[in-house]
């Protein structure tokens, strides 16, 4: 006697957030990443906004001329 063990056929889902789902936060939106209003501190050279792709946490993106830094922030 034998038995057949059969699994149900499900492919790999792959989690993605709706096209149209936004952070709160969001005013430019390039692809599938969400970006904040640009901010420069003033008498600075700096200028900082949030961005976040998909469902990942978002980065706080610190611009300079030649450079940036981000950091991942929490929303
Ligand atoms: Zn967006």
């Amino acid at each position: 006697m034998s038995a057949t063990l059969s699994l149900p056929h499900q492919g790999v889902q792959l989690v993605e957030q709706p096209a149209d789902q936004h952070r709160p936060w969001c005013v430019v939106h390039s692809g599938s990443e969400c970006q904040s209003e640009e901010t420069t501190i003033p008498g600075s050279s700096l200028s900082v906004w949030l961005a976040a792709t998909g469902a990942e946490r978002p980065r706080l993106v610190i611009d300079q001329p030649g450079d940036y830094i981000e950091l991942v922030v929490r929303d």
